[in-house]
């Protein structure tokens, strides 16, 4: 398979590291860029899912173009930045795009360069191995919350020595006893520490308007992903597993280009509703739910695909269910959703998120939910709170857990997944 152009940013990032590796990094790359361009083929019938992808691979080398030209672009953490950076007129990277370098060298760097200890989650290896290999590069701001992780703090620290400029936004957390006064408090700082940030980055407080206009035009772009699963409702094949994630992973920072996003979402909407019934080749369509992390192996994704499965419902981080709460001022708004004040997997209490899973769950016909997690993530005990809410009302689940850096999927993950959907058939 010959690389185009807009897989550049899969090749170009290990090229500052050793030479030899070169070659064990093309054939790791292919795995994940096969799954993309067979998805590519089976959707021909769709330009819209083809040029999703396509967005989706441009996405960080047009990104690093923008930087050399001169142009701001940040590496931010969670998918709550977007309205604030695109008005500040910064391009956002979400942290998790990174080690999508195909390296397999992430992780050693991580453990030699840095003195990881073998035990540390897989996220954070790889991504400050992908920090060190992208040492060189034009992106340098980082945009670090606090209160997400500590693995994740003690990452920033480390990689500010590689060059990188950390912008600090202060801990903040919105735990199960969610007193009302309380969290109008923890709003206020977190919305002055936005402020501030957006001090420390452009030299000057941020347009409030324009931060509205962003809020309004993520509210509109979350409206069209939500259209497009109620028309997928009917026709679930249409846009399959890997396609839906990437879409939903889109809607939160619109893959660097807002426009050209929203008008995909507008011919994909264009293209369902006068779209062929696709069927499926094992009759039955299972329709599930997938909560948790988004898996970087892509044949999980084909897997559930090929076994007459649908993801319906997305519950990552990435709250599209719902659009951005209503607020006094917009950064205040932004701070809301950060504490996950619509479902999404804000910093807080998981308790909180049981009730919109649970109507996307109902909203989306899902008879079965994937739990999904990183291998050494405090996020695991969540996993268990939800998996057990879940077993109360009766509806199946399974909880895997895998590695963040993007290689091939375990035989057990496939097999477990494999079981849990001939279960539900
Ligand atoms: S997987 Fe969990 S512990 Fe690891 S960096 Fe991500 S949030 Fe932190």
């Amino acid at each position: 398979m010959s690389l185009t152009t807009t897989d550049k940013r899969l090749v170009e990032p290990v090229k500052s590291f050793a030479s030899g590796s070169d070659i064990r990094n093309l054939h790791k790359l292919h795995g994940q860029l096969t799954y993309i361009e067979q998805s590519k083929k089976e959707h021909a019938y769709s330009p819209a899912v083809v040029k999703l992808y396509d967005l989706a691979l441009s996405y960080v080398a047009d990104a690093e173009t923008h930087a050399r030209n001169g142009g701001r672009v940040a590496r931010v953490m969670g998918p709550w930045m977007a309205p604030l950076m695109y008005a500040m007129d910064i391009v956002p990277i979400p942290l998790n795009e990174l080690d999508r370098s195909g390296s397999d060298d992430t992780i050693t760097i991580a453990e030699d360069h840095f003195q990881l200890p073998k035990e540390t989650c897989s996220m954070v290896s790889s991504m400050l191995g992908d920090l060190y290999l992208h040492r060189d590069r034009p992106i340098k701001d980082l945009v670090v919350f606090n209160g997400r992780c500590e693995p994740l703090n003690i990452a920033s620290d480390l990689v500010a020595a590689e060059g990188y400029r950390v912008h600090r936004i202060e801990a903040v957390n919105r735990p199960l006893d969610n007193d009302p006064e309380r969290l109008a408090v923890t709003v206020r700082f977190l919305a002055d520490e936005l402020a501030d940030l957006a001090i420390r980055l452009t030299g000057k407080p941020v347009d409030l308007a324009r931060v509205e206009f962003e809020i309004a035009r993520s509210n509109r772009i979350l409206g069209k992903v939500r259209r497009i699963f109620d028309l997928r409702k009917s026709n679930p094949l249409y846009i399959k597993t890997l396609g839906t994630m990437f879409m939903v992973t889109g809607s939160a920072n619109f893959f660097g280009k807002p426009e050209q996003y929203e008008a995909t979402l507008d011919l994909l909407i264009e293209e369902l509703i006068t779209a062929d019934y696709i069927r499926s080749a094992r009759g039955k369509i299972v329709q599930l739910a997938w909560v948790g992390g988004r898996s970087p192996a892509f044949g999980l994704y084909k897997t559930i695909d090929d076994c007459g499965g649908a993801v319906t419902a997305w519950a990552t981080p990435n709250s599209w269910s719902q659009d951005w709460p209503r607020a006094r001022n917009p950064l205040e708004s932004i701070a809301l959703q950060i504490l996950g004040k619509t479902g999404g997997n804000g910093l807080g209490s998981p308790v909180h998120r049981l009730k919109p899973i649970e109507r996307l769950v109902n909203e989306f016909g899902a008879s079965g939910i994937i739990f999904y997690s990183f291998l050494g993530c405090f996020r695991g005990v969540h996993q268990e709170i939800q998996r057990d809410h879940f077993q109360k009302l009766a509806i199946p689940s399974i909880g895997l857990e895998g590695t963040f850096h993007v290689g091939p999927p375990s035989g057990q993950l496939l097999t477990r997944i494999r079981a849990f959907i001939e279960m539900l058939s």
